[in-house]
């Protein structure tokens, strides 16, 4: 474990003047890959090691439960015991559950909705509109979109058409459904996740021995990802600190990519006025990158427009030169995913681990035919985003057996959890063939597989696999194949890997059909600058000058630079239809290729796709003449959805 002066070792100049500021605000402001995120963790172990500060008095917060675990992993290795780093949803339900009972009379806190959509359907139903499961999603956005900008129902239709919103029906229509929405939950005693962050702030806000207790608990506050903050959670902060300044902020504008949720890198550009004996530090060497991602970073960055481009901040590779990244023109979808596989199968084929690879796509909806060709590759892959793991039927009903077996801790761990499973009618060697129920059983089976390893590592007990089980489900860490990631850029925000494939860099991609205003256009030029500066070595862009073969034509993104300065020209334009499509040495491939995730339906996003419809990409119970635009927009929702669930 590292003592206070070893935390300092591994820094640069401007690093070490973060993490060694004294107490008050502190702004750390900078690109991708400078090591920000590395800053606030070793100022907070830091502060810890040298007595400045007690562990239990500091609150880390972050916006994703994958960051919050991977900063108290990080705190863990830096020896900075008893700080809580916790996503702001899983702070505020942690306080709002504890003060239940003086908040909520003696009563329990209320129970969370899991989903809007249902009830939102409802009241959309109320207020006299016809809806299907996709546009209650859309109008369920839509009111998560206004509270967490601390809009009211009566206002939502000023500021909807402030803000260029396109609700999907008339904005007087969707303030109806928003305010019978909220009536509709006040009926049912039930509250939604902005709720609990509101009733967070009202605690504190309303509650004066609420705000003692809560603000002598927490003295110390981090914040990563800043611009990603919207106006609700920034009152939380605000409440929290009641006027105290003791606070640290980390953000890059250039990465601003939630506005749509009502996000605002406001806050994070405004600090310095509402802080004005802040210290801010800018940090520009880039340490993730190789010089020539690093070049087409800065290219793609550099072309963008309108008022957060003026914060943007040039990067300066440290790292030695890689490969020029590639940028490549397919003639159809199925051709640019089939190459990509045959690199991904040649790298790791080369030493390149498959969990260092990913490929990246704009839309959930691009996942399904790099799932097909990755598999025909003999590639291992993982699926990040599109479907949680853990809120599977057969994975809750086989955790609740696990829990609930009483049977006799006899041959060690997994001959137990093979008798508290057979309760649910899983056997270990009764798979499918194939369907849902194929990827039910592959489902209950990574839980079994997750066992195994737990009992080789030494003997575990049931209890202990209990335990870690729900561990994992609070961080949404999904027991499965290592393999490449495939992930929407949204969601691979503050993560990096040795290889990265950013794909179907077509327009009416990326930008997306629907970003119609200049400044949602910019939001997704900014998207592509997240994707590429995910990468530390290797960088491959790629579209397809159709969908399907003979499809209708199409232009690469306008984002993709031409030409980039000096570090990195990439090639462009070549590997065109001729691209050869090598045999693949299978043999030289780590792993094997399983489809641990299942096939999300292309219409309802929900429903399972069998054999028989994987060509339609939807499941049997959705229609399959859906108008190729509609289906783009329906996608998309649901992509920004996947993209912003938050774990409490
Ligand atoms: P993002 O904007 O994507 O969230 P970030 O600014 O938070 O990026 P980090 O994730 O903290 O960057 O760091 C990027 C990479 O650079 C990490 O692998 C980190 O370990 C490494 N790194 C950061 N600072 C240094 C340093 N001084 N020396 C060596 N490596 C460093
Ligand atoms: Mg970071």
């Amino acid at each position: 474990m590292a003592d206070s002066s070893e935390i300092l070792a591994g820094l640069d100049r401007d690093q070490s003047i973060a993490v060694t500021a004294p107490a008050g605000p502190l702004c750390i402001l900078a690109g991708a890959g400078t090591g920000k995120t590395r800053a606030i963790t070793h100022r907070i172990a830091h502060r810890v090691r040298s007595g400045q500060v007690r562990g239990q008095h500091v609150l880390a917060v972050t916006f994703t439960a994958r960051a919050a675990a991977e900063m108290r992993e990080r705190l863990g290795k830096l020896g900075a015991e008893g700080v809580q780093a916790r996503t702001f949803h899983a702070a505020a339900l942690r306080q709002v559950r504890y003060f239940a009972p003086r908040l909520f009379s003696g009563r329990p806190m209320p129970e969370l909705l899991d989903s809007k959509a249902r009830l939102v359907g409802l009241a959309a139903t109320k207020a006299g509109l016809k809806t299907d499961r996709e546009v209650s999603r859309d109008l369920a956005s839509e009111i998560e979109w206004a509270k967490a900008s601390l809009i009211e129902p009566d206002d939502y239709a000023a500021a909807a058409a402030k803000a260029l919103r396109e609700p999907p029906f008339d904005a007087a229509l969707v303030a109806k459904v928003y305010a019978h929405y909220e009536r509709a939950k006040r009926a049912q005693g039930v509250i939604d996740f902005e709720d609990m962050i509101r009733a967070a702030i009202w605690a504190v806000e309303e509650h004066p021995d609420v705000a003692e207790q809560v603000r002598a608990q927490y003295r110390h506050f981090v914040v990563d990802e800043y611009q990603d903050v919207n106006p609700m959670q920034q009152r939380l902060l605000e409440a929290w600190l009641g006027g105290r300044e003791d606070v640290t902020v980390v953000g890059d504008a250039s990465q601003t990519i939630y506005s749509f949720t009502g996000a605002s890198a406001s806050y994070l550009v405004d600090f310095q006025r509402r802080h004005p004996r802040a210290t801010v530090v800018r940090l520009t060497r880039d340490y993730r990158s190789t010089p020539q991602v690093v070049g087409l970073a800065n290219a793609v960055i550099s072309r963008a427009r309108g008022e957060l481009s003026r914060l943007r901040l040039e990067l300066v590779g440290q790292r030695p030169p890689g490969p020029e990244p590639t940028v490549r023109t397919f003639a159809d979808e199925p051709e640019e995913a089939a190459a990509v596989a045959a690199r991904c199968a040649e790298l790791i084929a080369a030493g390149t681990p498959a969990r260092e690879i990913a490929v990246l796509f704009r839309v959930n909806a691009q996942s399904e035919v790099y799932q097909e060709a990755l598999a025909e590759a003999g590639v291992p892959y993982v699926v990040h985003g599109t479907e949680r793991f853990f809120e599977r039927t057969e994975v809750r009903e086989a955790m609740i057996a696990l829990r609930s077996y009483r049977g006799e801790d006899e041959g060690g761990l997994v001959p137990t959890v093979h008798a508290a499973l057979a309760r649910t009618g899983w056997m270990p060697d009764s798979a499918p063939a194939g369907g849902a129920q194929r990827e039910r059983w592959e489902a209950v089976s990574a839980l079994v597989s997750l066992a195994e390893g737990m009992a080789g590592g030494g003997a575990a007990s049931l209890d202990e696999f209990n335990t870690e089980l729900q561990r994992r489900a609070a961080v949404q860490h999904v027991p499965t194949v290592e393999g490449v990631t495939l992930s929407s850029l949204h969601s691979a925000k503050g993560l990096e890997w040795d290889a990265v494939f950013l794909v179907g860099l077509t327009e009416g991609t990326l930008p997306v059909i629907h970003a119609r205003t200049p400044d949602a256009v910019e939001e997704e030029r900014r998207l592509l600058y997240v994707g590429v500066t995910r990468a530390r070595h290797t960088l491959w862009l790629s579209h397809a000058a159709a969908r399907t073969p003979g499809g209708r034509p199409r232009r690469q993104s306008r984002f993709v630079p031409s030409s980039t300065p000096p570090s990195g020209a990439g090639q462009s334009g070549n590997g065109g239809p001729g691209y050869p499509r090598r045999p693949l040495d299978k043999a030289a491939i780590a792993g094997k290729a399983r489809r641990v995730m299942a096939v999300s339906c292309r219409v309802c996003g929900t429903g399972l796709v069998n054999g028989a419809d994987r060509k339609l990409g939807r499941c049997s119970t959705c229609p399959s003449d859906l108008d190729e635009d509609l289906l783009a927009r329906l996608q998309d929702w649901r992509a920004r959805l996947a993209a912003i669930q938050k774990v409490p």
